[in-house]
């Protein structure tokens, strides 16, 4: 807890944003931290709340609340309040290997399951989390921390988003040798290469990855595991193989017209725009160029929206984004409770963008598409949208998505994005190794709550194992994998 009253004494007070108008000029992250003053407050407002829900991983409703890697909230509140900067930092690394993440893009499971919440404002724990990470990185106390014995084990890590890299952290503090087998010319999966700049810049990624190679860590970029012959190779070189290699398997609207120029995936246009910050000498090919273009990007989740406001920097015309799902309520409805996660209407930093910019909501509920309509060239020139309505299925009671007869209508565009979700693990790589893939594509494993494959010696943490999920769920399966390689290698382990 932080101060017993401070709940009462302080209103919740969040940082401050650049204004749309400021930030839509540039790529770099937005948010201005406030100072420390004002962050020993907010600490402060962490109660005696008896039972801390924002520090408990627990399904409530079969859905998540309070946060997956079980972080000591209301302990590094008090430490925070009480100016011990670094004893906050040293329990909040005790359950998080890179709070500089989670504190950039976690949507927080724990401000809505914080007791504040139930009648009032939650604790601002992300912004005092990512107070605390910067901290440690500016006073010196993240650096290099190599282990002294080494077991002498060896391990391979397959893929470098944060599962492969909470893996990766947590086997090397054991003392095994880790290598890192990664496609992408740079570490980080989707925190180099998806999430945008403005959420998460490189440098962010880069440092800890850079710290990791500092501790002992070696990453192979460029490197692809997905033959049978390297997955022979690996297993035959290393004591144990973690595969940590995401669920990048994009869902496809594989609807008439599919085959027309300027129709792309999500992530496919979000590497190459975070490619291009990165080198910025590289051409950004035209067609990932929205610039004075009308887009349609279809799905209504946060990809999409990061979709939204990467298309409003490049200098996008017009935005649209396309849902399925009714548009969520204002407040919580009675059936969703706190600490439930709270399924109300969420408008985030792409949408407010375009709002500012182009005077409405870009989203447009309970719609889909039938088909890409093109000219005689087979250029995208649109595409034939549908109303869709929510049906009850009287077997199963749930509810499903039916199109409005008639309801037909066009959209008029000249770039599609499909941000439309991901369908699990790749198949290459489950083939490769000869592992089960799961019902719904991910790869299988022994437990449902474990890590470990038909092969014992192979463990998978992370999406592929999880199925499309959070930077916060990818740590949690990281540290669980390597707590489970661990004790299969050493009989026992002390890793948690
Ligand atoms: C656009 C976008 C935005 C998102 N924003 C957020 C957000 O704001 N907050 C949040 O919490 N979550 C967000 N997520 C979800 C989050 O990024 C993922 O849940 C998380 O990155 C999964 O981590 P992972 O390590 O399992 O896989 P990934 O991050 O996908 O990393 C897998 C890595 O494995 C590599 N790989 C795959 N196959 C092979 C192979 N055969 N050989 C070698 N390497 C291989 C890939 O190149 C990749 O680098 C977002 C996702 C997307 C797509």
């Amino acid at each position: 807890m932080g101060k017993a009253t401070g709940f009462l004494e302080y209103e919740r007070k969040e940082d401050r944003s650049e204004t749309c108008e400021r930030r839509i000029r540039h790529f770099q992250e937005f948010h201005i931290p406030s100072d420390e003053s004002e962050r020993r407050a907010q600490a402060a407002r962490c109660k005696d709340c008896g039972v801390p829900f924002c520090q408990i991983n627990v399904t409530i409703g079969g859905m998540a609340a309070g946060c997956p890697l079980g972080n000591l909230i209301p302990e590094w509140n008090d430490f925070i309040y009480r100016g011990n900067d670094r004893q906050a930092l040293a329990r909040l690394r005790k359950t998080n290997n890179f709070p500089e993440f989670t504190s950039r893009v976690c949507p927080a499971l724990c401000e809505a399951s914080c007791t504040g919440h139930l009648h009032g404002t939650p604790v601002t724990n992300r912004e005092n989390e990512r107070y605390l990470a910067e901290y440690g990185f500016e006073h010196g106390l993240m650096g290099p921390e190599p282990p002294a014995v080494r077991s002498g084990k060896k391990i391979a890590v397959i893929g470098s988003g944060p599962a492969g890299l909470a893996a990766a952290d947590q086997l090397n503090r054991r003392g095994h040798s880790v290598t890192v087998f990664e496609r992408a010319d740079r570490p980080g999966g989707l925190l180099m290469y998806g999430i945008p700049n403005m959420k998460l810049d490189k440098s962010v990624v880069t440092r800890r990855t850079e710290l990791m190679q500092a501790e002992g860590v070696e990453f192979r970029t460029g490197t692809e595991i997905a033959a049978p012959e390297a997955a022979a190779a690996l297993l035959a070189e290393y004591d144990a193989v973690i595969l940590a290699c995401g669920a990048a398997k994009p869902r496809d609207i594989a609807v008439p017209g599919r085959e027309a120029a300027g129709i792309h995936f999500a992530v496919d246009y979000l590497r190459a725009n975070t490619r291009h910050l990165l080198e910025p000498k590289s051409r950004l090919d035209a067609e990932y160029n929205a610039k004075g273009k009308r887009v349609l990007i279809i799905g209504g989740g946060d990809t999409g929206n990061d979709c939204v406001g990467t298309a409003v920097r490049q200098g996008a015309k017009k935005v649209t984004q396309l849902e399925m799902l009714p548009c969520p309520p204002a407040e919580r409805a009675p059936d969703n409770p706190w600490p439930e996660w709270p399924k109300i209407l969420k408008t985030d930093y792409g949408q407010q963008e375009a709002i500012f910019l182009y005077g409405k909501d870009p989203r447009i509920w309970q719609t889909t598409i039938k088909a890409y309509l093109t000219d005689a060239k087979g250029k995208l020139t649109g595409v034939e949208a549908v109303k869709l309505v929510p049906v009850k299925d009287e077997k199963t009671g749930r509810f499903r998505m039916e199109e409005v007869p008639g309801s037909e209508y066009e959209i008029r565009c000249d770039m599609v994005l499909i941000a439309a979700g991901f369908l699990g693990a790749e198949e290459k790589i489950t083939e490769a190794f000869g592992i089960a893939r799961s019902a719904r594509g991910t790869v299988a494993v022994r437990t449902p709550a474990g890590h470990q494959t038909e092969n014992p010696k192979v463990f998978a943490a992370g999406d592929c194992r999880r199925g499309q999920s959070l930077v916060v769920w990818a740590i949690h399966e990281g540290r669980e994998a390597a707590r489970e390689a661990d004790a299969y290698l050493m009989g026992y382990s002390g890793l948690r």
